[in-house]
């Protein structure tokens, strides 16, 4: 009975998606065809082997752990991030539409590039026993109706069978950082989060969409280090 159910469910899933493709057809982000949010080919382009360098100086690194030279500025151990972000390549494409078109049903390429990562470098968050990420202020939340490092958190999160922490706030409504250079970046973001409750990990994985400079998630990391957390491995899809 429950099989024929179940059965049932998935015909009628498969049969809404039909019905979804038919009226708002999907077309492949880098070369049009029609059916998915990246083709097969498309998705084989992908360089999915990560970028380690020191979240600070950009000097490779092995894992992304920050450099002996900058540690005393970083509240940052590490920065991971799986793939070089440009606007122009599939990746910038991705992050796009995920923020500016509600694309929320992105997510399960999001979640696809992940396990794939993942699935090649377990190690890398073998420590952490919390995920983190940065949020959006509440009236930005409102606008876009969901926040981009929450959808690749919780991605990130079931694969490594993680919890998510929400604790951490944007209590001041910033000004968004890609229009600003680097100094104004550190200035616009600087006290702009807080973390709430008492109860948080020692290590933690904190989870954003891009890495540019690293001013939000520095300022993240410092919040999470004067609360008490010993180590933040910064996770991002792509880093510029
Ligand atoms: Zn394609
Ligand atoms: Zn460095």
């Amino acid at each position: 009975m429950k099989i024929k159910l179940l059965k049932n469910k998935h015909r009628l899933l498969v049969f809404i998606k039909q019905i979804k493709d038919y009226i708002f057809p999907i077309y492949c982000l880098d070369c049009n065809k029609e059916g998915d949010w990246l083709c097969e080919d498309c998705y084989k382009k992908l360089d999915l082997s990560g970028r380690f360098f020191c979240p600070v100086c950009h000097s490779p690194t092995e894992y992304g752990e920050c450099c002996a030279n900058c540690l005393e500025q970083s509240f940052l151990d590490k920065e991971i991030a799986i793939l070089k972000y440009s606007e122009q390549e599939i990746i910038g494409k991705i992050i796009y539409n995920l923020k500016y078109n509600y694309a929320e049903d992105l997510e399960d390429l999001i979640k696809k590039i992940i396990i794939e990562f993942c699935q090649k470098n377990s190690s890398l968050f073998t420590e952490a026993t919390e995920i983190v990420l940065v949020p959006l202020h509440k009236k930005r939340y409102a606008e876009r109706g969901f926040n981009q490092a929450e959808i690749i958190a919780e991605s990130l999160a079931e694969i490594l069978s993680l919890p998510i922490n929400k604790n951490l706030k944007r209590i001041r409504y910033t000004k968004q950082q890609a229009k600003l250079n680097k100094k104004e970046r550190a200035e616009n973001i600087n006290e702009a989060f807080a973390l709430l409750g008492k109860n948080i990990s020692s290590t933690i994985i904190l989870v954003d969409d891009v890495f540019t400079t690293g001013s939000t998630m520095q300022a993240c990391a410092k919040v999470l280090k004067e609360k008490g957390v010993k180590k933040v491995i910064g996770f991002t899809l792509a880093r510029g």
